[in-house]
């Protein structure tokens, strides 16, 4: 009998424990239906097409803002809306260092993924100092066996933690990212994953770089919204 990784609930199914403790395909539930019923999917309908936001206009107010700064806008897929459920969530596992909740979204994910066209999946780097501290790239981590290639790294300098700064100096920040030595995007598709899309400004960096290298098109999803 396994419980449900997030309210110790008995779950029904039977799950071997080298389903948790190695990435991988996680088909049965690790989570009970009404934990996973707190989670609210994104639907496009009446969204910007930009970022997904819920919007009367084609794009909202901050992809047109972006458009006009850059010359285009990403193209971005939030696969849940960032409620209390996914606060939570996000707290144990890319806060409190409980990366066992990893595969809780693989499945989602990976079916997500598998509809969109691209060429090379690259997933948003964490900082050094983050991945000394936190121990893992959440983002890698809830990708699991999907086929990623991190070809964007942090530069080095230091870097406050996104979360610890104001929305005002998040869009302000300079460009964090590299592509890693060597690296062509020429003439490819990207699509880059972050786990939380809050103002875009991480995925505009790193998309302006997949574009600065040869990129043809840039495309991006987000666990959250
Ligand atoms: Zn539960
Ligand atoms: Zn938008």
């Amino acid at each position: 009998m396994i419980n449900c990784l997030l309210c110790n609930c008995q779950l029904t199914q039977k799950l071997t424990i080298s389903n948790i403790i190695f990435p991988g395909p996680l088909k049965q539930p690790i989570i009970c239906s009404g934990c996973f019923q707190k989670f609210i999917r994104y639907s496009s309908e009446g969204s910007c097409r930009g970022c997904g936001r819920k919007e009367m206009n084609e794009l909202c107010d901050d992809c047109q803002k972006w458009r006009r700064h850059y010359g285009w806008y990403l193209e971005h897929y939030p696969l849940f809306y960032y409620n209390q459920a996914m606060k939570d969530f996000m707290q144990k596992y890319k806060f409190q260092g409980q990366y066992h909740l990893r595969g809780i979204f693989y499945e989602t994910i990976k079916e997500a993924i598998a509809r969109i066209k691209y060429d090379i999946l690259i997933p948003i780097p964490v900082t050094k100092n983050t991945l000394l501290t936190r121990g893992y790239n959440q983002v890698t981590g809830m990708l699991g066996d999907i086929p990623y290639t991190e070809l964007i790294i942090h530069q080095n300098h230091q870097k406050v933690a996104q979360s610890k700064k104001d929305r005002q100096s998040r869009l302000q920040t300079k460009q964090p990212f590299l592509l890693k030595q060597g690296v062509s995007l020429q003439g490819k598709t990207i699509l880059l994953v972050d786990d939380i899309y809050t103002t875009g400004r991480t995925l505009y960096h790193a998309a302006t770089l997949c574009y600065e290298h040869g990129s043809k098109r840039v495309q991006s999803l987000s666990l959250a919204r």
